[in-house]
């Protein structure tokens, strides 16, 4: 069997992986900022570090995920210090700031739960690492490396590029940088505009506040991840994973903080999923395409033809090579649910298939037998979930000539039949994550009650007993599910 290659980013090249401590690997994935709902561009980066989870795991590596929460104010866009997201959020909901934070967790989890994304190994906060923070500020300051500017800190950028190629993950030169840097706060305060902020003074209004050596203030976004992956990975670690719009500024501080501090090159491997724009667009505010998980699993957002299945989600999300760009649209979704129901039946045909003696197809026997192998080939090719995919959709069209007869019984030997059983168990349910829609989650018996008392109240109009009808529909609401009625006849839930 090949070996596992990965396109690092960092080198732009396909390289053979090899972990710094075999059998142990180390893996860090930046994590969603908790000041809102988890969105669609939440599903991709979790959905693609879960599978690399999952088959690193399975080729035998012990390995530790950690995925952080940022729940301390952080500078929104890229070279743009925004108003802290938390607090400004806080205030608008009435909540306590870590109210809110608890509140975007769970929500966040129950999304990442619903798209059977395993639990990382452990989930540090910002909030929780505020002492590791300032310690690794302290250090950069010591090395020379940051100033402090009226309780502000800063990374002093251009001072770090004389030794270091910072910029060589974004491919980005300083120049660009600056030029690319339009921050509004702080600028007066900055020795030169590419430097970034690791500690900033908290103005009266501000919420989240931590005492530190230069007055109370909170940590710049950066250092949060360089302060975890050191603690709970150590430095280097194999592999940093995150979407390429991390890449800049955010995983280039982080290199340049961390190799401040540690004095090594921090990982081995970054790794980068490609953006998700909807109906060709990139997501954006302006565009009015923030589409909420729960309103793709539950409906309500005007884009949405309707709503999807939080397992069809991931399996458009996985028919794409990581690395590509990806399209949302309804008609995709569509043929995506299409293709999803396809081959999860054949999965569960293949799973109850019992191997019947008779004359073996040599052609097909090794036709089959090496369709397997492929996928565990196209696996090891980057993560190519797009072309195990379509192999396994091969594989499913075996699986239904076998079921309706027009493949002998028995043309396969029983060690193939075995094979192709295995295969399909494998990469479908326990690598790329895909359940039958049925147990797909624990609200799949929710799904029945819902759909026994949609029908009801669908017979109920239908006798023009709307008393009955009515009354289901309000006691429902008063249970905290929202019955919706859609254009074309059918009702959709969702719980408020
Ligand atoms: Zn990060």
């Amino acid at each position: 069997m090949s070996k596992l290659y990965v396109t690092n980013s960092l080198t732009r090249e396909k390289e053979i992986f090899e972990p710094l401590n075999p059998p142990y690997v180390g893996m860090y994935v930046c994590g969603p900022t908790v000041s809102g709902e988890s969105h669609l561009g939440h599903a991709r980066p979790y959905v693609t570090f879960d599978v690399v989870f999952r088959y690193l795991k399975h080729l035998g590596y012990k390995v530790r995920y950690v995925r952080n929460i940022t729940d301390a104010g952080h500078f929104e866009e890229e070279g743009r210090e925004a108003e802290d997201k938390v607090s400004k959020k806080a205030k608008l909901e009435m909540l306590e700031p870590m109210e809110l934070v608890q509140k975007y967790t769970n929500l966040y989890h129950d999304m990442m739960d619903m798209l059977n994304n395993e639990r990382p190994s452990i989930e540090p906060t910002a909030t929780g690492h505020i002492v590791e923070q300032i310690d690794m500020i302290q250090d950069i300051i010591e090395k020379g490396l940051a100033y402090e500017v009226n309780g502000s800190v800063y990374f002093d950028v251009t001072k770090y590029a004389k030794d270091n190629d910072y910029g060589k993950l974004s491919g980005r030169v300083i120049d660009e940088m600056i030029t690319g840097s339009r921050e509004l706060e702080g600028q007066g305060e900055k020795r030169n505009p590419a430097d970034f902020a690791l500690w900033k003074s908290a103005p009266p209004e501000h919420i989240q506040r931590w005492n530190s050596p230069w007055g109370e203030g909170f940590p710049g976004w950066h250092i949060e991840c360089s302060a975890m992956a050191t603690k709970y990975l150590g430095t280097p670690f194999d592999i940093h994973g995150g979407g390429m719009d991390l890449q800049f500024p955010h995983h280039e501080s982080e290199i340049a903080q961390t190799k401040t501090v540690t004095g090594k090159t921090p990982v081995k491997y970054w790794m980068h999923n490609n953006m998700i724009t909807i109906n060709g667009r990139k997501m954006g505010k302006s565009y009015n395409n923030t589409i909420t998980l729960r309103e793709f699993f539950f409906g309500g957002h005007e884009l949405l033809a309707k709503a999807y299945h939080p397992m069809v989600v991931r399996f458009f999300i996985l028919q794409t090579h990581y690395r590509s760009t990806l399209d949302f649209s309804n008609a995709a979704l569509g043929s995506a649910e299409k293709g999803f129901e396809r081959l999860m039946t054949a999965y569960e045909i293949s799973q109850q298939l019992i191997h019947q003696g008779g004359a073996v197809n040599a052609q097909l026997d090794k036709d089959v037998s090496k369709l397997c192998d492929d996928c565990h080939d196209q696996m090891n090719d980057d993560f190519n979930t797009a072309q195990v995919m379509a192999t396994l959709f091969e594989l499913a069209g075996t699986v239904y000539s076998i079921k309706h007869g027009q493949i002998q019984e028995g043309a396969l030997s029983e060690a193939t039949f075995n094979k192709l059983k295995q295969t399909m168990h494998l990469f479908i349910h326990d690598l790329l994550g895909l359940k039958p829609v049925t147990q797909s989650n624990n609200n799949s018996k929710l799904d029945d009650i819902m759909n026994v008392l949609i029908e009801l109240r669908k017979e109920a109009k239908a006798k023009k007993d709307f008393a009955t009808s009515d009354a289901i529909r309000s006691q429902l609401q008063q249970a905290g599910v929202q019955l919706k009625d859609e254009k074309d006849g059918t009702v959709s839930w969702s719980l408020n």
